[in-house]
């Protein structure tokens, strides 16, 4: 479904939020007839070749973790959790500004809306205009779940809250919530502003998370 770690992977055995199941995007992209048409360019083959390379089950930000075996060699601070594995034809830019504490989005210079999980056609219109502003890092809890359950390093830290950002440039990111306590579900509220931060994963990747304010 969503962003950096597997978080397909959790379950939750208590939705403190109803919408939250009603909220799982479904963030296809349906091809335009006239893109579908198109012939391949070679940064599009390229992208396809890489990502046959390892697991994609990282749709958000339009990459997938590393496999185990770069898991372990990557893995050089005290970050327990999966790694993303940039994609340089689509995500690059995003991690890029990760690493340097900025919020990177694409935006369509066609129909001028911002778009999250990174493509490298836009959502909206099917255009392949696609250029990349630094956002405010700002937005506002859009839903939000406690999760009870999960696995590798995230079962350290269980129970903590999941939560769908609603960015102040448009469209919505996938986190967990820091600055909260999952304890106490009923002090978190949908609507809440909240900013984004950075946390350094390994000596390539840092690891955008959303906080409370
Ligand atoms: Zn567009």
């Amino acid at each position: 479904m969503t962003f950096f770690p597997r978080f397909d992977r959790l379950a939750s055995t208590s939705v403190e939020c109803a919408a939250v199941a009603t909220s799982a995007r479904t963030d296809t992209v349906r091809p335009h007839p006239e893109v579908s048409r198109a012939p391949r360019c070679a940064a599009r083959q390229a992208s396809e070749s890489a990502r046959r390379r390892g697991p994609r089950d990282c749709p958000s930000s339009g990459g997938g973790v590393l496999p185990p075996e770069r898991q372990k060699e990557e893995r050089t601070l005290a970050y327990n959790k999966p790694i993303p594995d940039p994609d340089p034809y689509t995500t690059q830019p995003f991690w890029d500004g990760a690493k340097a504490g900025k919020l990177m989005l694409p935006r369509c210079t066609n129909c001028n809306r911002a778009h999250f999980y990174p493509r490298m056609i836009c959502p909206h219109c099917y255009s392949r205009q696609i250029e990349w502003f630094e956002a405010s890092g700002e937005g506002w809890i859009h839903t939000f779940a406690v999760q009870h359950r999960a696995f590798g390093g995230w079962a350290d830290e269980v129970p903590f809250v999941t939560a769908y950002i609603d960015l102040k440039e448009g469209d919505r990111m996938f986190t967990v919530l820091r600055g909260v306590d999952a304890s106490k579900p009923e002090t978190i509220k949908c609507g809440q502003p909240v900013k984004i931060e950075f946390e350094e994963a390994s000596e390539t990747v840092s690891i955008p998370f959303w906080r409370v304010v």
